[in-house]
């Protein structure tokens, strides 16, 4: 299996195609409606890290919106790895999306006999230095996060609007990223990352009830956390309360553990980069790391090719 010239790597429905010919009807329910659901990944010298967990919260993504994947976690993992061969990238981005599928204009999803099923694979663009070492500005926005109960954020839908507003809004008040609040006012979460901060030596996240997604990232940082013996709390915490922060991250797949150096909306507070959130971010690291070895280290049966 020889590695490719670096390109992407593209696989739709059943197999590698190259990006010229991977073309989605425009009646897809995808494209016409934001009926479907994706997971992005990052892959590691060719290892993509957390994969099983990224799989179920596809299939839990998929299970919310009624969609029936049409692969089995199985045959998704190889379609993955057969994307990997294709792309010229050890590092890589990797974006798994499904589709409702093509059908007729309409609502209804029973429109729509197959999924489309598409990845995504290409050279990982890495975060500049600046963001680790100095951090990044985090702006608390107008835009809220979706009400639970009208689109649960827990659903990685393609309909990825009120993400798209708040970050618009954020980059217009000069920040990189968008801290949205529920509608209840407590803090939610970025438009595409986790919120952190770290208040008299405990570290403070949203709940699952104040209606953001479950990062994975997210729960491997808590998972650290307490294995350090930090103190962790999950809870509801509104703007002013924020403030009274002595540290501020916000965590996702591919940008990791990102401290936050400036966060405004209402007031505006500076932070350095602290002493838990630069041992969370060595910590991520390593984690990452073993991982990476030790997914080599058993081999390529556990990714089904032996099987
Ligand atoms: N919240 C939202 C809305 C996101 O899109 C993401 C990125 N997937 C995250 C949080 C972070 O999740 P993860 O750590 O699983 O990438």
């Amino acid at each position: 299996m020889s590695r490719t010239a670096e390109k992407p790597g593209v696989y739709l429905n059943d197999r590698v195609v190259a990006l010229e010919e991977a073309r989605v009807s425009v009646l897809d329910h995808g494209f016409l409606y934001g009926d479907g659901v994706y997971e992005t990944m990052r892959v590691y010298d060719g290892v993509v890290f957390m994969m099983e967990e990224h799989l179920a919260r596809l299939e839990r993504s998929a299970s919310l919106i009624g969609l029936r994947l049409p692969k089995s976690a199985r045959q998704m993992k190889l379609s993955i790895f057969e994307t990997l061969e294709a792309c010229g990238h050890r590092d890589a981005y990797l974006r798994v999306t499904v589709s409702r599928g093509e059908g007729p204009i309409g609502l209804d999803p029973a429109l729509c006999p197959r999924p489309t099923f598409f990845i995504f694979a290409d050279r990982l663009r890495h975060p500049s230095r600046g963001n680790y070492e100095e951090g990044v500005r985090l702006a608390i926005v107008n835009t809220r996060r979706n009400l639970r109960e009208a689109l649960d954020p827990q659903i990685k839908s393609l309909n990825f609007l009120n993400n798209i507003l708040a970050g618009m809004e954020a980059r217009k008040m000069g920040a990189d990223e968008a801290l949205m609040l529920n509608a209840g006012g407590q803090a939610a979460e970025g438009t595409i990352s986790n919120f952190f901060f770290v208040k008299g030596g405990a570290l403070c996240t949203p709940s699952a009830g104040c209606g953001i997604l479950m990062g994975i990232t997210r729960d491997v940082v808590l998972e650290l956390a307490r294995r350090l013996d930090i103190k962790v709390i999950e809870g509801e915490f509104g703007a002013a309360e924020i403030f009274e922060a002595q540290e501020v991250f916000i965590t996702s797949t591919i940008r990791e553990v990102v401290p936050v150096r400036l966060l405004e909306g209402g007031a505006a507070k500076n932070f350095s980069v602290g002493p838990v959130t630069k041992l969370l971010m060595s910590e991520y690291r390593k984690e990452v790391y073993s991982y990476v070895e030790n997914t080599k280290a058993a081999g390529p049966s556990i990714w089904g090719f032996t099987e």
